[in-house]
């Protein structure tokens, strides 16, 4: 990703242009963390951009970015520029294109996402970045006061990266999230969910999570029992304490995830038919929850005979064949019955022994 991001720098300058690698990519090479994407900035303007690269997947011209691929490769290439006032605490009205690499580094959010990286692969730190990256600061550009306000998702990008990165907010910086945490209620849902994914699934979670009580933002997103939640690892079990169900938006599994999760509370996990029933994905996330061991549940699991209705010896057309029935509605009866017996162990799951249980006892 690296060495196609230079190749990529080198080409744009073979145009005349000037490029950088911006924001995330430098901040976690610094910091010897991985990352996943790889923002580059120039000057030349996306029309010019996509004049010079042939795959140019997907534009967003409007915002003077342009994804381009190269070696198998996404990378958000987007135009220096100035931004104008502010609407709604979020998009600014208008942008203007610019040629100076400083004044675009001056409307992007907090200092450690300023480093660049130039197409030799040195770093190039003019707003003291790497200041900030040692000292552990999560420090904004410019007054937090007019940054915060102008552009809300800010307050929750800053509480992320405290998260994900263990920084501390600058104290300015800090005070003024609190002051300005309402404003999280005009966010987009599927921007507060992308923060709070991130926030949730990060091993430091319960650091963010104290941020997010602290800073009066779990009221403002609507999630208040987030200040009394048990804090395990997985995402979901985080979701599922939070009564988000009708607040986000969640796709059908982690809303079947979710209410299984509650469903849950107070059955015994170590029953093998709920094990069976419930799948051992849920169970695990369940048993996180709810306190119980987990090797348990995984031995108990691995355990059964039959994993799913797949797993059982006949399949429902040689159930037909044997009763010489068509299929019908006795089958879901005489099947979930199977799936019990085999579940408990009441049956051995071999061609024989249910042929005989059943002649004996549907026919
Ligand atoms: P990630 O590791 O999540 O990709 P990132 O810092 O690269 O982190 P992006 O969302 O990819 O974040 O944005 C790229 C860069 O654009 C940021 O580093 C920052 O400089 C700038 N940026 C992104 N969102 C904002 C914003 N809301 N306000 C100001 N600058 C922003
Ligand atoms: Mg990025």
């Amino acid at each position: 990703m690296y060495s196609s991001a230079l190749k990529v720098l080198k080409k744009i300058e073979e145009y005349g242009y000037k490029a950088y690698i911006i924001g995330g990519f430098p901040r976690d090479l610094y910091l010897k963390r991985s990352s996943i994407d790889v923002d580059i900035c120039t000057d030349a303007t996306p029309m010019e951009i996509m004049s010079i690269f042939e795959d140019v997947i997907t534009t967003n011209t409007e915002y003077g970015s342009v994804i381009v691929m190269y070696d198998k490769v996404n990378f958000e290439i987007t135009t220096f520029r100035s931004e104008g006032k502010y609407i709604n605490n979020r998009k600014p009205t208008d942008i203007k294109y610019i040629d100076s690499l400083e004044e675009d580094l001056k409307r992007r959010d907090f200092t450690i996402n300023t480093l660049c990286i130039d197409k030799d692969g040195n770093e190039i730190d003019l707003l003291n970045a790497k200041s900030d990256l040692d000292n552990r600061i999560i420090r904004m550009i410019g007054n937090p006061k007019i940054r915060l306000k102008e552009d809300a998702l800010r307050i929750l990008r800053a509480v992320r990266f405290a998260t994900v990165l263990n920084f501390e907010l600058e104290p300015v910086l800090k005070a003024y999230i609190k002051k300005y945490a309402p404003l999280v209620k005009k966010l987009s849902k599927e921007r507060k969910r992308d923060e709070l994914d991130i926030i949730f699934a990060s091993p430091n979670k319960e650091y963010g999570i104290k941020l997010l009580c602290d800073l009066k933002l779990a009221d403002n997103l609507d999630i208040p029992k987030l200040k009394k939640i048990k804090i395990t690892p997985s995402l979901m079990v985080t979701w599922a304490q939070l009564d988000a169900l009708d607040k986000y938006n969640f796709s059908t599994n982690e809303k079947e995830t979710i209410s299984s999760l509650l469903v849950l509370k107070g059955k015994n996990l170590l029953d093998k038919y709920t094990l069976y029933k419930y799948g051992l994905y849920v169970c695990d996330l369940a048993s996180e929850l709810y306190g119980i061991d987990r090797h348990k549940i995984n031995k108990l699991y691995s355990s059964l005979q039959i994993h799913s209705k797949l797993d059982i010896a006949l399949s429902p057309m040689d159930i037909c064949e044997l009763l010489n029935k068509e299929p019908g509605p006795f089958l879901k009866d005489l099947i979930r019955d199977l799936e019990k017996k085999l579940v408990n162990d009441e049956l051995q799951n071999t061609k024989e022994s249910l042929t005989a249980y059943i002649t004996n006892n549907y026919n």
